[in-house]
């Protein structure tokens, strides 16, 4: 199918609108300094992804984006910032391996897809319970803070701040002294993180980022006192903080173009500016859907609506199809609904232009008064 394209803000590039759930849409301005720096990077005669892990060059790029990660986030000097292999999935693992030692419990608030995926990982290494089921509800609904529940003794409890695939975004924290984990991976540094209530916020970097290849993990540095010992190296948070993520070859690549997606965030306003962004841009949106007199429907609760994943429905299976291959065809890409729960999904991730959510406005107005 022929895909209709835009010219970039560079005035050179031909581009798609890209509504992806990650993979995503990544900043031209980055992407043109990749380009630029990619044969030669800072006369070193070769790209960055050439380059030692070990060199002077290549560890300025590392520690910057370091920084840039702690300060972007705002993340107090007691966090280690880590980066670490294996996406927001390792982490699945990771967290109860090196946190539920002797004997530990944890609290999961399954609340959609990834909630489950978390929980039903961390029972493989450790004591977990269900502390809040979604099930009923059908996963349109974040627990109410006091709806969460926390048995004595609990270590931590995990929440996954925004399900990428329901599209729906939890306001309030869980009621309870006991210290979160969070899995932020869709709304990766969308909103102020309240530091004093986690021990530990990861996400992939693959959506709000940079390019896929590992995770962005906030580590408190007293939640290793009592972790496990006799984990193997990778698997073991210490051997990743004691080597600032340099105990082995990090995924330079990721970490390179995340460390310029993180200044471009640091210079549009840091955290609040995207959360501001990010809201603005689902406002347009959502009144797409609720001024439609029905013809798209959001299934989730109104209070919980995902800023970064906004999912509907149209009157058909039928009609989202076509809504989705002519969507395509007029450029704009990647609004097929997750495969398990279908129906349609545009995502608003950080470098997605309001330029962008304008155009779709508009597709939506067309396509329902084309067919509706
Ligand atoms: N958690 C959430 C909320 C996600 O959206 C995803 C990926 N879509 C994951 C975890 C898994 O991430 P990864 O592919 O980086 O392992």
């Amino acid at each position: 199918m022929e895909v209709a394209l835009f010219e970039a803000t560079d005035g050179r590039s031909m581009r798609v609108h890209n509504f992806g759930a990650g993979p995503c849409t990544l900043p031209v301005s980055v992407l043109e300094d990749v380009r630029r720096e990619f044969l030669d990077f800072e006369g070193s005669g070769m790209s960055l992804i050439e380059l030692s892990h070990r060199s002077d060059t290549y560890e300025r790029v590392h520690r910057a984006a370091i920084s840039l990660a702690r300060s972007v986030a705002q993340a107090p000097d007691d966090f280690e910032v880590l980066f670490i292999q294996g996406g927001a999935t390792l982490q699945f693992s990771m967290v109860p391996m090196n946190l539920l030692n002797a004997g530990a419990a944890a609290g999961y608030v399954v609340s959609g897809s990834w909630g489950k995926r978390a929980y039903s990982n961390a029972v493989r290494h450790g004591d977990a319970y269900v502390a809040y089921d979604g099930a009923p509800h059908g996963y349109t609904r974040m627990p109410a803070a006091h709806e969460v529940e926390v048995a004595p003794g609990t270590r931590y409890v995990h929440v996954t701040t925004n399900e990428t695939i329901g599209g729906i975004r939890m306001v309030h924290l869980p009621e309870t002294d006991v210290p979160l984990v969070a899995d932020m991976s869709s709304e990766f540094l969308a909103r102020p993180i309240d530091w004093d209530r986690h021990d530990l916020v990861y996400g992939g970097v693959q959506k709000n980022l940079g390019p896929s290849g590992m995770a962005l993990v906030y580590l408190r540095r007293s939640a290793m006192d009592d972790a496990a010992e006799g984990l193997g190296d990778y698997l073991d948070y210490r051997f990743h903080a004691s080597s600032d993520s340099l105990g082995n070859t990090p995924a330079m690549f990721s970490i390179y173009v995340m460390g310029k997606v993180l200044a471009r965030l640091s210079d549009a306003g840091g955290v609040e500016g995207l959360e501001r962004a990010s809201s603005d841009k689902a406002r347009l949106v959502y009144s797409a859907i609720d001024e439609s007199g029905g013809f798209y429907r959001s299934p989730v609760e109104v209070g919980d609506r995902s800023h970064m994943n906004v999912v509907f429905r149209l009157p058909s299976e039928d009609l989202e199809s076509r809504f989705v291959a002519d969507a395509e065809a007029a450029g704009l890409v990647g609004l097929k609904g997750h495969r398990s729960v279908g129906g349609c999904r545009a995502s608003l991730y950080a470098a997605l232009e309001p330029a962008s959510v304008e155009r779709l406005v508009e597709f939506m107005a067309d396509f329902r008064a084309a067919v509706g």
